[in-house]
């Protein structure tokens, strides 16, 4: 692959992205929270019950893209002030999506990390006004895309100066229908020995199904992944969006407890050494 001279491996260390004090590339880190931010109470108890269960960042969107033009869209500014009184109170920094260039510095302001989702991977002129900003930016994979497009699609964000990029696998299309969409975890290690910028999935956009969360997460880890961003409702079944997928803050603590466990493991076990590094330690 060629002219991925700032996201490519070849030339760098492997990048430690700093969000507060959470740190992508050194542990994994679990973002979580609804898919909307729908009222201040839903926010706050979701984003309490996650901290508790040992989230180490919030998620939550102000600014939805919907496939209907009729489906709730976020409660825009609102949202953002919600999110900002749930990381005063919980501690933990949030991250939310910005889907207008027109936007993207004033919400830079709310948030401590922005992400740019699926249906706008490829919108140039959002990843070069984000690219303006030191803000870290979580750029999911375009759900059409390939490899190659979305490692340019980072390069187009640190080509304007902003080095503070995480990638994150959220399934792309594919004939099946029983789930979502196909989570490609092979992307995982894939992205690790072609860049160095830490690589997390989202095992709900993945699948779409709660049952098959918690294993796509631990296969995630297994895969090499430097996180999980998963959707927690405190009532899924009263959620404006994505309701089908998210989990119950009892289920996040279920997978919470072993995904952590399956990370220490691999730690203890020096499992989860990169292929590269593996080969360059053989060599020296
Ligand atoms: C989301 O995170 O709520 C979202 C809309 O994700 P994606 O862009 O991956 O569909
Ligand atoms: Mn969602």
């Amino acid at each position: 692959m060629s002219n991925l001279k700032l996201v490519s491996l070849e030339h760098h260390q492997r990048s430690i992205v700093a969000v507060g004090n959470v740190r992508f590339g050194e542990k994994l880190v679990l973002i979580a929270g609804p898919c909307s931010v729908e009222s201040e109470e839903q926010m706050i108890e979701t984003a309490v019950a996650v901290k508790e269960c040992g989230a180490d960042m919030l998620r939550g969107g102000a600014f939805k893209p919907r496939t209907s033009p009729y489906a709730f869209q976020g409660l825009g500014l609102q949202g953002l002030k919600i999110l900002a009184k749930a990381r005063d109170l919980t501690g933990l920094p949030f991250a939310t999506e910005v889907l207008d260039t027109r936007d993207v510095s004033w919400v830079a302001e709310f948030a401590d990390m922005i992400q740019i989702g699926t249906r706008n991977m490829q919108n140039f002129s959002l990843l070069k006004e984000v690219g303006k900003l030191q803000k870290p930016v979580l750029l999911k994979r375009g759900m059409y895309s390939t490899l190659e497009e979305w490692l340019n699609c980072a390069e187009y964000i640190m080509n304007e100066g902003n080095p503070n990029v995480i990638l994150c696998e959220r399934g792309i299309r594919s004939f099946e229908t029983y789930t979502r969409n196909t989570l490609d975890l092979s992307a995982v290690p894939a992205m690790k020995e072609l860049s160095h910028l830490p690589v997390i999935t989202d095992p709900t956009h993945g699948t779409g199904k709660p049952s098959l969360i918690e294993p796509m997460s631990l296969a995630s880890v297994a895969a090499g992944a430097d996180g999980l961003i998963i959707e927690v409702h405190r009532n899924p079944e009263e959620a404006l969006s994505d309701k089908d997928q998210a989990l119950t803050p009892r289920q996040f603590a279920g997978l919470v407890k072993k995904v952590r466990a399956l990370e220490k493991f691999s730690q203890d076990n020096h499992i989860l050494r990169p292929m590269v590094e593996e080969r360059e330690h053989h060599e020296s």
